[in-house]
């Protein structure tokens, strides 16, 4: 899968052309195109954490249960973080979303479903946002780019509802294109399975923090800790610090004072020499 996916950056970066958010393209959707829904089959669908909010929240099931009944994590030995996959059905390898009349999750559907036919690239690994482009994934499947309807890229971001989505993006971006990786950072098992719980378990992170000591540790503030109890964009958003401080090591959360005490006290004890 990843060397599948490495291609295919290669052939886009070298031989796409690149467009920006003003330039234009003709495309256009709708029910009555002979291709109808045939773009929701037989696909790898990446999802994001906040695909992940949204579909099970529409859904009204927990995100185990939406793991459990609708993905896939693919694992691969060079791997650098878990990713997610929406599974197609055995069947048919149709999207599981997918009626005759359509997407049955449209207003809750994932990012590259509202991206499609555009797609977003970065020239090299940990790249800033301003190295970014947009290109055109012109598939034979797909007939919509023979209708009539003429938009800009940022008409189309703006018309699918993407910036929403790009901006709860750009925390999963930060930790996915950490400089841990770029320097040659690896999970363990066990931080792989945090980063897991954190992006895509959201229900079962909040069991983590409230079922547990955490707050006994870690100064956070009485307001946050109610906001976490429910707002799920909320605790991706606090989950993110929580990786970037248990995992990059960085001092994105305080540990609280009677803590470090009690633990440098610990440590004292075990030090000192019997007599
Ligand atoms: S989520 Fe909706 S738009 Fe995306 S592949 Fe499935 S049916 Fe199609
Ligand atoms: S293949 Fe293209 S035109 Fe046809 S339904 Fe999918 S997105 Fe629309």
């Amino acid at each position: 899968m990843k060397e599948e996916m490495d291609n295919l950056k290669k052939e886009i970066l070298s031989q796409y052309p690149r467009l920006s958010e003003k330039d234009v393209f003709t495309f256009r959707c709708h029910k009555d195109v002979p291709c109808f829904n045939d773009c929701c089959g037989d696909v790898n669908i990446f999802l994001t954490p906040y695909d992940i909010i949204r579909l099970k929240n529409h859904l009204g099931i927990s995100s185990q249960v939406f793991l459990q009944k609708y993905t896939l994590s693919p694992f691969d030995q060079k791997q650098k973080y878990p990713v997610i996959l929406l599974k197609m059905t055995d069947e048919k390898k149709k999207c599981p979303f997918n009626t005759e009349d359509g997407c049955s999750v449209y207003a809750d559907r994932p990012w590259s479903c509202r991206m499609y036919p555009l797609g977003l690239a970065s020239p090299k690994e940990g790249a800033v946002e301003e190295e970014e482009f947009y290109f055109l994934m012109k598939e034979d499947v797909c007939k919509g780019f023979g209708e009539q309807g003429e938009q800009s890229v940022e008409g189309w971001i703006e018309g699918q509802g993407i910036k929403e989505y790009d901006e709860i993006g750009r925390l999963y971006k930060e930790i996915t294109l950490h400089d841990f990786y770029v320097k040659g950072g690896e999970l363990s098992p066990e931080k792989m399975e945090m980063f897991h719980l954190v992006c895509y378990n959201i229900d079962k992170f909040r069991r983590f923090l409230f079922d547990s000591t955490f707050f006994d540790k870690f100064e956070i503030a009485d307001s946050l800790k109610e906001k976490l109890k429910t707002d799920d964009v909320e605790l991706f958003r606090f989950g993110c610090d929580w990786i970037k401080f248990s995992i990059y090591g960085e001092k994105t959360m305080t540990i609280k004072e009677e803590v470090k005490k009690a633990k440098v006290s610990e440590i004292r004890t075990r030090s000192t020499p019997r007599e």
